[in-house]
């Protein structure tokens, strides 16, 4: 069944002994959207993508992937989501099309399915000219958009991307960030970053979390005309 909302996050909380690093957190994603996740290192943005993504049990609240509880069936919730964490598994010595083969087993493509879903998911990202190149002889760059193609293996409703850029030079930058924005056109995406500019380029709609906390919930055009104090967020890269 196709749902509007494709993620409800109610008072999502995640402990480690007397600290919290994320506190009753309310998040929605409805189809269409490009959520950005907004905050300084330590906020709590990775805690808080790695228990929308299942990766991560909660010490509290719930989620819902399009209509179906994450605890109660990960299985099936997970279906629905890919997954870019902040820091991928690299798989150097894979071939891309081997490492695209592996996501797509693990995601549960089915295997008549499987060259079909690779040769879209290349193409998305535009890797099909280096399929058959060792994963780690590509440049961080291409090795990103690998971590993209496999996000978008199964044809998830949603894309969820840790801080995709971190560690990128300028040119790189750029690249990713405007693949997402086409991505974006067939997925509906949640983006973390501390950079300001990052998130205002292709989100519509920005949370800003501080420790582990939201301090702020609005669309782009409010955000712009608010002023946000300068330890939430960087105003542009180092
Ligand atoms: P960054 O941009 O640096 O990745 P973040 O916003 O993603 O920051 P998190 O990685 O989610 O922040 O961390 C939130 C808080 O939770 C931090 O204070 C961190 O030290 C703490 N934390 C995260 N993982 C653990 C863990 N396994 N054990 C204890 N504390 C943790």
């Amino acid at each position: 069944m196709e749902h509007d909302i494709l993620i409800e996050a109610r008072g999502l909380t995640r402990r480690y002994g007397p600290n919290v690093a994320v506190e009753s957190i309310d998040l929605t994603l409805r189809r269409g959207e490009i959520l950005g996740l907004l905050g300084p290192n330590g906020a709590g943005k990775s805690t808080t993508m790695k228990m929308l993504t299942g990766n991560l049990a909660p010490t509290g609240g719930t989620v819902k992937i399009n209509g179906i509880d994450l605890a109660a069936d990960p299985k099936g919730a997970k279906r629905s989501i890919g997954y870019l964490p902040e820091q991928p598994p690299v798989h150097p010595e894979l071939t891309v099309d081997e490492y695209l083969g592996f996501a797509a087993a693990l995601h549960g493509v089915a295997k008549k399915d499987r060259a079909a879903a690779l040769q879209r998911a290349k193409q998305a990202c535009g890797l099909t000219e280096v399929s058959r190149r060792l994963i780690g002889n590509l440049s961080k760059g291409y090795q990103q958009r690998v971590g993209l193609a496999q996000a978008i293996i199964h044809r998830p409703p949603v894309i969820i991307l840790d801080e995709p850029t971190v560690g990128l030079d300028p040119i790189q930058i750029r690249e990713i960030r405007s693949l997402i924005a086409t991505l974006a056109k067939e997925h509906s995406v949640i983006l973390s970053s501390h950079i300001l500019p990052e998130i205002q380029a292709v989100c519509s709609r920005v949370l800003i979390v501080n420790r582990g906390r939201v301090v702020f919930h609005e669309s782009l055009a409010k955000l712009a005309s608010e002023a946000i104090p300068s330890y939430y967020v960087q105003f542009s890269r180092p």
